[in-house]
């Protein structure tokens, strides 16, 4: 059984602890299995970021800092309906609360009052932590 060492944790792995390269260049690979996850979950959450940023800036004006701190505040919940998302897009063109598609689109076409008010009392609320 061939053994190599990790590069990256520095550990002393059996090959079977690697992935096993097919095509050219045929062998283990340079990371062990666990790193390479590590490595590219690392990697996927940057690019991650990275495309997030570049649409925050382009279609909001946003900073991730300010929509990671309001993700952050709103628990990754939409600011009107309360639904968790993911989606979550900054409403308004400063980015002070994060809601859902489908609220931005309701938003977006009726200025219901109700919703409004709770929007706006979200609001209030988001402006301490972006000017914190
Ligand atoms: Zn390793
Ligand atoms: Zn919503």
């Amino acid at each position: 059984m061939t053994q190599k060492k990790c590069p990256h944790c520095k550990v002393i792995k059996d090959e079977s602890a690697y992935y096993t390269k097919v095509g050219k260049n045929i062998g283990i690979g340079y990371y062990c299995k666990d790193c390479r996850k590590e490595i590219d979950r690392i990697s996927y959450n940057r690019r991650l970021q990275e495309r997030t940023e570049k649409r925050l800036q382009k279609l909001y004006k946003v900073s991730y800092w300010v929509y990671k701190k309001l993700y952050q505040a709103q628990e990754g919940k939409c600011a009107i309906c309360d639904r968790e998302s993911v989606s979550c897009l900054p409403y308004d063109t400063e980015g002070r609360a994060l809601v859902c598609n489908d609220c931005k689109n309701f938003l977006n076409k009726t200025r219901d009052a109700k919703y409004m008010k709770r929007y706006k009392a979200y609001l209030k609320l988001s402006k301490t932590v972006s000017d914190a």
